[in-house]
């Protein structure tokens, strides 16, 4: 797999060095570099266009902020690129409107924009699926009795916050290592914006918060603070529209912590579920809660 990489500031430069270091240097075949002071609107976006464009399978383009980022269509046609991989870290960087442009004019070409990087998963696309191999959502092989022992990264996300959790989260209790994850998550620290994102309605940083607590939660096998819906209380849409599901920043960011079952009652997956509270103040029957106790985990 080749790829060309298009990266700004530090938050680029950190993830090319993660992903070159963790074994993927040798399919590196280029990486264009972008300054941060271009300006956010740009009128003659041909000026921008490296002259020197290798060929490669995929693009994955970090950090770039406004108008810049439709360099992208032109780079994929002439690199002949089937996948391109576009991770937000800040609401501001790629706004809808432009995300869409962006999406129209790339014609031969898949295109993901995960929010943030940490949140991709295998799509089915050959070259996601190889690189979510190692880079993407974390996922952790966790052992020990009452203390974490040892902690194998399986997924990590790309800019190497997963592997710091990791080395970083051996040694305390199982039962604080949930809640240790989100610290050191901001210890690393992760680049992400502590903006609301209006998009999600949460913040990019939150959002990778998640993932990371995700990660420790399903490799122990339990949560031990998740919204919980009651089955009784719930309304099923009646009368709501499922807003629980509409207001979910992880639902909205594409994953399934809140789902639909055939009794059209809303579930909350307590793995992925961030407590951020949002989903009980839009229940309009006070069907949620959070829940702070052991909740073991469904295979
Ligand atoms: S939890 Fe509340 S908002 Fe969600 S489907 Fe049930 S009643 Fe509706
Ligand atoms: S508390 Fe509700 S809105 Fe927030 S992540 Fe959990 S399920 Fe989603």
């Amino acid at each position: 797999m080749k790829i060309f990489i298009l990266s700004s500031g530090e938050y680029g430069s950190r993830i090319v060095n993660n992903i070159a270091a963790q074994g993927f240097a040798k399919n590196i075949v280029g990486i264009e570099e972008f300054s941060e002071e271009l300006p956010e609107f740009i009128d003659d976006i041909e000026e921008y266009i490296p002259s020197n464009i290798p060929e490669c399978d995929l693009i994955i383009s970090i950090g770039l902020f406004g108008d810049i980022n439709l360099v992208i269509p032109a780079i994929a046609e002439k690199s002949g690129a089937s996948t391109i991989i576009v991770p937000i870290h800040n609401p501001q960087q790629i706004p809808a409107g432009l995300q869409s442009e962006i999406k129209s004019l790339v014609k031969k070409a898949t295109i993901v924009f995960p929010k943030p990087f940490c949140s991709l998963k295998p799509l089915g696309d050959e070259y996601i699926d190889k690189f979510t191999e190692v880079f993407g959502k974390p996922e952790l092989e966790i052992s020990g009795e009452t203390q974490i022992k040892e902690v194998k990264v399986l997924r990590g996300a790309p800019c190497g916050s997963t592997d710091y959790i990791a080395q970083n989260i051996v040694g305390i209790p199982l039962e604080e290592a949930e809640f240790e994850a989100g610290n050191k998550l901001h210890n690393y620290p992760c680049l992400a914006s502590m903006n609301v994102d209006p998009m999600v309605g949460d913040t990019i940083m939150h959002l990778a918060g998640y993932k990371a607590k995700e990660a420790v939660k399903t490799a122990l096998g339990f949560a031990l603070k998740s919204a919980v819906i009651d089955d009784e209380v719930c309304q099923g849409g009646i009368d709501c529209d499922h807003l629980c599901l509409d207001a979910c920043p992880n639902v909205k960011a594409g994953d399934r912590t809140i789902y639909i079952h055939d009794n059209q009652k809303a579930h909350v997956d307590p793995a992925a579920c961030g407590a951020c509270e949002i989903c009980l103040k839009e229940c309009p029957y006070g069907a949620i809660e959070i829940f702070e106790e052991k909740i073991p985990l469904k295979k």
